[in-house]
């Protein structure tokens, strides 16, 4: 098999769990910092970090744009966390300054789990892992994540949080994991639990797609 090149964001945020959760399931990462390194990407992955942060960043190194392209051009990406809010088309709850990417067609809203339960964790079922033979629930970490709250019409869901997860009831239900053809984005972080199966659906995931600009 293949190790395809996957970047990782690297300007902010929890760079390195994501490059070791990568070269774990065969593929070969590289931080991306400047636009060139963007060159010849089978897939990148946005990590978890600070959102608003970050889309400075991508500003002062003058990533914003290339990315933009790279993406809407079909790059496959992975966002978690701060990721998934860079990736999204509309986000509530930010700075109103704050930069999206707008690779996914959804609603994101920032810190949505409110103060009660800035981080909590769960059990979730995720379609194409979960639902094969034998396979446990993905544990969801959740660090003052986003929630989705809205998709448009070519966006899969994955997974919700099951009821019952936090005291308050307030994230019963919500979406956290979504699919739109070739990007991926979860609330949670699955790079800091040793649980490689996200990853390893993403890397599949960039196998298919077998991305050339
Ligand atoms: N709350 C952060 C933001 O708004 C995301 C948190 C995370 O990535 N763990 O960007």
């Amino acid at each position: 098999m293949t190790a395809p090149t996957i970047g990782v964001l690297a300007v902010q945020g929890d760079v390195r769990e994501h490059a070791a959760a990568l070269r774990a399931v065969g593929a070969e990462p590289r931080p991306v910092r400047r636009a060139a390194e963007l060159d010849g990407l089978a897939g990148i992955v946005l990590p978890g970090g600070e959102s608003t942060t970050m889309s400075k960043l991508l500003d002062v190194f003058e990533l914003y744009e290339p990315l933009r392209e790279r993406l809407a051009a079909g790059l496959p990406a992975y966002g978690s966390c701060a990721g998934m809010i860079l990736l999204a088309s509309r986000i509530l709850d930010t700075r109103p300054d704050a930069r999206h990417l707008d690779a996914l067609d959804i609603t994101v809203r920032r810190n949505a789990f409110g103060r009660q339960v800035e981080s909590f964790e769960a059990d979730l079922a995720f379609a194409g892992i979960t639902d094969r033979p034998a396979e446990p629930p993905v544990r969801g970490v959740f660090i003052r994540a986003p929630w989705v709250e809205s998709t448009g019409p070519a966006v899969d869901v994955l997974a919700t949080v099951p009821a019952g997860a936090t005291p308050d009831g307030r994230a019963d239900g919500r979406i956290v994991a979504v699919r739109q053809g070739a990007v991926l984005a979860t609330s949670f972080h699955p790079e800091v639990t040793g649980d490689l199966r996200v990853h390893a659906y993403f890397a599949d995931l960039v196998r298919e797609v077998s991305f050339t600009p």
